[in-house]
């Protein structure tokens, strides 16, 4: 590609295309002459423009070289043919043979089967493909890398052409549900479960960029310096300032944030595309552009949270490039904020005024996601996966988050919105109504004692222990914080975490599990875990069996951390007696090394187990005296117990906890337990719902884990319940061959006054 090839060849197409964009004459003719141009530069025979139309469908809107009659007439799905194919995926696509690929669809009206190599690049526009720009040559061309990116740049100009709305309507290329405002209910994936209302504000404003071609490229790389300074100065003041930055794993997250933001890759590749020619704004779209195509190619989890804090850093990169530094000018229109976006960064989150933020819906997102695990910490209902949430949505739609049944309602109308606007009353008398039990025992009508405790996993839940008036934490997951970081943290961090955790609770007792990791906890920098099955695969204390330093360096730490004060230490998965054996002679390694170097040692030491796997049921006279106590993992148990998927929505109704099974097992490690001694807790969901609990504590229980939230309900309903009447009853119902007691349950509960 003689002309094209190097800096001055680009940005001589660039002024060329720009000159054009500039003159007079319609769009269209501004089209034509933009793909002749394009076809002369770049040697081939063949240039097209086709542009998305209503109905994802793909129309040929310009051509040098195909036959003129099928302007406008020839049409493509997407997913159809090659150019389809180059929408759906979005990414370039160059065919040295192009009719031997399986996609290739012959089109008669172009008369284009004489050109052998293709060489295509999606217009994006806001993430969308807005349309598709191909390359043809008649002879068998290979097109070089660097031919594909001078392609993907010109398309960055043609973008902007096509999102002007001169070309097509822009209501044509909004989804059909959008137009006229009408109400609308989407559906999503709950990442952090609640209840909000207020109005819609689209965290990623619609960027149309007034230039795109540079007329001075050394003045576009000083404004984007300058930029990038503004911008780490700005991340810098942010992390000094942030107030849940306290050493936690907040600080984790934006500090590794902050990291890429000086990732010189990345920045590289922008200050090349201002030396092609762009203008910065226009070279920082362009470089998102890339990350998010190649992010569609990446399914490794870590990779793609990293592109994701790359395209919210270019957001941000836009805003300092256009002096208006996230001034959420927005957000203060409205007391009650409702955030979307695409996907966000967990510094962008914390911009918002907090005090006014009650939602968030995200079009992509994964619970692991780092704005996931900080809008939990904030409380926020995060509704996550809604196919494109931002096209229907217009800033300042009332709208409605239900992420409790994984719904959204927009523009919801006044039904829905008096329903809601109830419920969320009831919720806010009741939510009052828990907080002034806070200093009040969980005791039973009966005088019967049940001791409530929180799950926790970050630093920042340990302030939930106080809140709620807790008794203790039951269950510390320890690889919530694994998850939250970027690499492992060593045996120094984990100690100062594990103190940290310890010095808040203060008094009360906090119950650590070692690291569960596997399953559907996947570690972003750990491999070698999945395998076909991977809730009953390598995971949790069998990666620790197998991976010993791994788990002593684990328990070191909390040797450490809990010098002087209580340790309580916890097994997960644990199938047999000699695991159990195995995993305790590792910690009585540590101790015994922590005694030989003279450091000051836990004042009291409790090892005991999760019961999540149904074959230590039968194991029970010889398990029960090695532990010091035993915490029952009920989300688990029941997968197990019922070969029944926890994360399979269609399994989620099928077996229930309260059936005669899961009910049965309970009763006899209740029995079991309390004849050798050995207290029992239950810290699975199952403790956290009214109902189950008070099923738990008639089989027995004094002891329940949940999420700090449920304490308030379950306290409630403890103390309107009568316990051993409940006992009686529970003894006659639970030999039924039915599959769930939850309806006599129920009954019973109204008929006795419990509040469930
Ligand atoms: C359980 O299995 O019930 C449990 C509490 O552990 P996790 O949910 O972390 O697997
Ligand atoms: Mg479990």
């Amino acid at each position: 590609m003689p002309q094209s090839g190097g800096l001055t060849g680009s940005r001589l197409l660039l002024r060329r295309l720009r000159d054009v964009m500039a003159g007079g004459g319609s769009a269209q003719d501004r089209l034509n002459k933009v793909v002749t141009i394009i076809a002369a530069d770049m040697v081939a025979e063949v240039c097209s423009a086709y542009v998305r139309r209503a109905g994802d469908v793909l129309e040929l809107f310009a051509t040098e070289g195909l036959k003129r009659e099928a302007v406008h007439k020839t049409r493509l799905r997407i997913g159809e043919g090659l150019v389809g194919h180059i929408a759906a995926h979005p990414r370039p696509l160059a065919l040295s043979d192009a009719q031997s690929h399986p996609n290739f669809a012959y089109r008669p009206e172009t008369g284009e089967e004489v050109y052998q190599s293709l060489m295509g690049v999606p217009i994006l526009h806001g993430g969308r493909v807005v349309g598709v720009l191909v390359v043809q040559n008649r002879t068998r061309r290979h097109y070089a890398e660097e031919e594909a990116e001078a392609l993907e740049t010109v398309a960055m100009v043609l973008a902007e052409l096509v999102a002007s709305g001169e070309l097509v309507s822009p209501d044509e290329m909004r989804p059909i549900e959008g137009i006229g405002l009408l109400p609308l209910r989407l559906e999503g994936v709950a990442l952090h479960k609640g209840l909000a209302t207020g109005q819609a504000v689209l965290h990623e404003p619609r960027i149309l960029l007034s230039q795109t071609v540079a007329e001075d490229p050394r003045q576009e790389l000083e404004r984007f310096r300058a930029a990038v300074a503004g911008m780490h100065n700005a991340l810098d003041d942010m992390l000094a300032a942030s107030d849940i930055a306290d050493g936690g794993e907040h600080r984790d997250i934006l500090e590794s944030y902050r990291m890429f933001a000086a990732d010189r890759g990345w920045l590289g590749r922008i200050a090349e595309a201002i030396n092609s020619g762009l203008t910065a704004e226009a070279a920082v779209l362009k470089v998102k552009n890339d990350t998010r195509a190649r992010m569609g190619q990446i399914v490794d989890p870590y990779l793609r949270e990293r592109l994701l804090d790359l395209d919210d850093l270019a957001n941000r990169l836009i805003q300092h490039l256009a002096g208006d530094v996230i001034s959420q000018s927005a957000d203060l229109l409205f007391n009650d904020v409702v955030l979307f976006a695409r996907t966000m960064g967990p510094a962008e989150l914390l911009d918002y005024d907090r005090d006014r933020l009650r939602g968030l819906v995200l079009e992509e997102g994964s619970p692991t996601a780092h704005v996931a695990i900080v809008a939990r910490a904030l409380d926020i209902p995060v509704l996550g996966r809604v196919p494109n949430a931002l096209s229907y949505v217009e800033s300042g739609d009332g709208v409605i988050v239900d992420a409790d049944h994984e719904q959204l309602f927009i523009r919801p109308a006044e039904d829905i919105q008096q329903i809601y606007s109830e419920s969320m009353q009831v919720r806010a008398q009741r939510q009052a109504a828990f907080v002034a039990t806070r200093g009040l025992p969980a005791d039973s009508r009966d005088g019967v004692r049940i001791s409530l405790n929180i799950n926790a996993g970050l630093l920042i839940d340990m302030l939930h222990l106080a809140e709620s008036g807790a008794d203790g934490v039951g269950l510390y997951r320890t690889e919530i914080h694994f998850m939250a970081r970027h690499a492992f943290p060593d045996v120094a961090a984990q100690t100062d975490l594990y103190r940290k955790t310890l010095e808040q609770a203060g008094d009360r007792p906090v119950v650590f599990r070692t690291l569960d990791i596997g399953g559907d906890k996947l570690l972003p920098y750990w491999r070698g875990t999945g395998g076909e099955n991977p809730a009953m695969g390598w995971r949790a204390i069998r990666i620790a069996l197998d991976r010993p330093a791994m788990l002593r360096q684990q328990l070191r730490a909390m040797i450490t951390a809990a010098a002087g004060r209580s340790l309580n230490i916890m097994f997960p998965m644990i199938a047999d007696v000699p695991e159990f054996d195995a995993a305790r002679r590792l910690f009585e390694i540590e101790l015994d090394r922590a005694r030989r170097l003279g450091a000051v040692l836990p004042a009291d030491i409790k090892v005991g187990i999760m019961f999540e796997i149904p074959a230590l049921a039968w194991q029970l006279p010889l398990l029960l005296p090695r532990v010091d106590f035993v915490s029952i993992g009920s989300n688990d148990l029941r997968q197990f117990l019922f070969a029944s998927d926890r994360g399979n929505p269609q399994m989620s109704d099928r077996y229930d906890v309260l059936s005669p099974p899961m009910l049965g097992l309970l009763a006899e490690l209740v029995r079991a337990c309390g004849a050798a001694g050995v207290p029992l807790s239950l810290c699975g969901e199952m403790a956290g719902q009214p109902l189950e609990a008070m099923a738990l504590i008639g089989l027995g229980f004094r002891s329940l884990s949940m999420s700090p939230s449920s304490i308030g309900p379950i306290k409630t309903m403890i103390r309107s319940l009568e316990a051993d009447p409940l006992r009686r009853y529970l003894d006659r119902l639970l030999p039924q061959p039915v599959p769930s007691l939850r309806r006599q349950l129920r009954a019973y509960a109204q008929d006795h006054g419990v509040a469930i």
